[in-house]
């Protein structure tokens, strides 16, 4: 699934992707993102949260968004899943793993995953549905497969104890051949479909 990256886009270029037959939009700042999402209200857009979720911005963001991507811990599902209204649908998410072991990214460590499975799978208002991760960037491509291969392997190990989970979301502008060579289901795309992202 193409996963049309729209931060820092106007609702306008989201509303001429729409038309084009886009159906996916990713944002990474609440406000931004709700002022967007509020005036394409008319398209019925899928609307994927993929930026660092405060504490604070978990009521915002369960309300408006089908999927969230970057849960790391679990007060942050926890607190999703109680903002969750009872009559939306369960929320849509993945764990993002820290496959680089960079100290700077955010994402659980693979070793720690397991655990925070178990404690997201069974909240009422969240539907666990995979794994995400942002890669350190290096343009060697076999480095960019090494680490979508840790991903894949990571969820590969989940499903064999029974997780069920059908989504890897990896894969950006720069690095989605490598990312569904190695398994991607959504690839996460904004410079090569939008431009470069310049405010205004
Ligand atoms: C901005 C962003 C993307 C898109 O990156 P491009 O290089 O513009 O394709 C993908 N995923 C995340 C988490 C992002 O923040």
């Amino acid at each position: 699934m193409l996963l049309a990256v729209s931060k820092n886009c106007s609702a306008d270029a989201v509303r001429g992707l729409a038309n084009a037959g886009q159906q996916a939009f990713g944002e990474s700042y609440v406000q931004e993102a709700i002022a967007k999402i509020t005036v394409l209200s008319d398209l019925h857009l899928s609307w994927h949260f993929i930026g660092p979720i405060q504490r604070n911005k978990t009521a915002q963001i369960a309300a408006s968004f089908d999927w969230v991507h970057g849960v790391d811990r679990a007060i942050i599902a926890q607190r999703l899943s109680a903002a969750r209204q009872p009559g939306q649908q369960p929320l849509n998410v993945c764990l993002q793993v820290n496959v680089s072991g960079e100290a700077s990214k955010s994402g659980v460590a693979p070793a720690e995953l397991a655990d925070l499975a178990a404690a997201v799978r069974d909240l009422p208002g969240l539907r666990l549905r995979g794994l995400m991760a942002i890669p350190q960037a290096t343009a060697d491509v076999a480095l960019q497969r090494v680490q979508f291969a840790l991903l894949r392997q990571c969820l590969e190990r989940l499903n064999a104890h029974g997780a069920g989970l059908d989504t890897l979301s990896m894969g950006m502008s720069d690095d989605l051949e490598a990312a569904i060579a190695e398994g991607a289901t959504i690839v996460r795309v904004g410079t090569a479909l939008f431009g470069s992202r310049l405010k205004g």
